[in-house]
């Protein structure tokens, strides 16, 4: 996975957790568990299989901006999120329906669709 490869040498061979990105994990019979939030996952499987791509198609990457593409209404919120909002920093979340993290302006913390946003 491109993530990994672009860390610095002391991190690379820490294993994130992909579901709430800390590194204090561990490995058990073959599987990666996550001393934080006890998430297990099969690091092989996560490394094929964890890519987000934006609705072009492109791959994108934790710490990436991206463009929202259409109004996405916000439960509980009085306005929608606009098309065209700007995204800094997002934090990808594979396996979730919702697979990025991130924080809006006049939002907050927020989790987005990849189909609904593009690189910036
Ligand atoms: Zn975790």
């Amino acid at each position: 996975m491109l993530t990994l490869r672009l860390k610095t040498k002391t991190m690379s061979d820490t294993i994130v957790c992909p579901k709430c990105q800390s590194e204090f994990t561990y490995e058990q019979d073959n599987l990666q568990v996550c001393s934080q939030c006890f998430y297990e996952w099969d690091p092989a499987e996560v490394s094929t299989e964890g890519k987000i791509f934006d609705s072009l198609g492109k791959e994108l990457q934790n710490g990436d901006s991206v463009i929202v593409i259409k109004d996405l209404p916000v439960k509980g919120a009085p306005k929608d999120i606009k098309a065209g909002t700007k995204v800094k920093n997002i934090r990808l979340r594979p396996e979730s329906d919702h697979n990025i993290d991130c924080k809006i302006d006049g939002f907050g913390s927020m989790a987005l669709k990849s189909e609904f946003v593009r690189k910036a």
